[in-house]
């Protein structure tokens, strides 16, 4: 480490060894295919470290990697950097706290990019503190100004974003931070795709459950993440201990709307329901807590159903779980 001007920076030897440590991490992850991905690092207020074009982020070794300027000048290094590379300068320009950036494409948050569904359901705390709310920054050519100019918007709000038909980008305080944060929107995408479309439900956690969330974001000294749409009503605030617990409601549709209606739209990943309003769902579907359906109906349908329910909810998870790895 050595400080400038009251900011402490990795020297070059820490920062191409951690390159080497996260590329070969990502790589094997399956978060890059290929020759995909970059990672950059600052070894000064102007100055970062980088990963070449045309090589596996899994087999790189320290005399491939590029030291530049913020203004894309090479300043050593015999290779290339990659084209992608402007977008990891322009985060730079426009947020002179972040320190490192990471890009890649991992398989669930890149397909909620292309399927252009943010990760802000409020579903899950830890992604509420430690990422927040990812938005997709609209298409852009990959290797223009369009990618840079594309991201950022959203680069002293955000602490990453998904890139429409493309992938994942992080920044943060340091380069692990940067890479942790890359981990964090692939394993919030999976659990939004395992409850949003394979169990079918998702229980969204209420305002004053997501601004207690917030308010502990805050003393931890993280300043940006957005904020979620959240339910009116509290999430998930009884225990469940047997089966009769849970309402049945499988099968149906795989996008159900949650058991308390959020305050605003989830973006395509649950079809939901302003309080007040009625359900845009029929009767035979998910009651899903919608004041619509009589509770003797809803309870008289849960008793009967529910051991079958049981059975089919088993057997279709088992079957869409098994059908992602096929
Ligand atoms: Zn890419």
């Amino acid at each position: 480490m050595m400080t400038v001007q009251g900011v402490k920076y990795m020297s070059d030897f820490e920062a191409k060894k951690a390159i080497l440590d996260i590329g070969k991490r990502m790589y094997d992850k399956g978060f890059v295919a290929s020759n995909d991905g970059n990672i950059s690092c600052k070894v000064g207020p102007n100055t970062i470290w980088t990963t070449p074009t045309g090589v596996s982020k899994g087999f790189m070794k320290q005399d491939m990697l590029v030291k530049m300027d913020l203004n894309g000048r090479v300043l050593m290094g015999n290779s290339k950097p990659s084209s992608e590379v402007k977008m990891h300068l322009r985060v730079y320009q426009e947020n002179p706290d972040v320190q490192a950036v990471t890009h890649a494409h991992p398989l669930v948050a890149t397909s909620f990019a292309i399927a252009g569904i943010s990760l802000d359901a409020a579903v899950l705390t830890e992604a509420v503190l430690g990422l927040g709310s990812i938005p997709i920054a609209k298409y852009a050519t990959p290797g223009t100004e369009e990618v840079p100019d594309s991201i950022a918007p959203f680069v002293n709000t955000h602490n990453g974003v998904l890139l429409a038909n493309h992938g994942a980008l992080t920044w943060g305080k340091d380069i692990f931070q940067a890479f942790y944060r890359l981990e964090s929107i692939e394993y919030y995408a999976t659990i939004l795709m395992y409850t949003g479309n394979i169990i079918g439900r998702q229980n969204v956690l209420s305002c004053d459950q997501v601004n207690k969330l917030l308010d502990i974001r805050q003393k931890l000294g993280i300043t940006a993440g957005g904020i979620p749409p959240c339910s009116l009503q509290e999430t998930n605030m009884r225990d469940v201990i047997t089966s009769s617990d849970i309402r049945p409601s499988w099968p149906a549709s795989p996008i159900q709307a949650p058991l308390n209606p959020p305050v605003h739209e989830l973006k395509g990943v649950t079809p939901l329901v302003k309080p007040g309003q009625s359900s845009p769902l029929k009767e035979g579907g998910c009651s899903c807590g919608i004041s619509s359906i009589p509770k003797e109906t809803a309870e008289k349908k849960d008793t009967e159903h529910l051991s079958k329910a049981k059975d089919e909810i088993i057997a279709e998870v088992v079957r869409r779980v098994m059908g992602q790895f096929n």
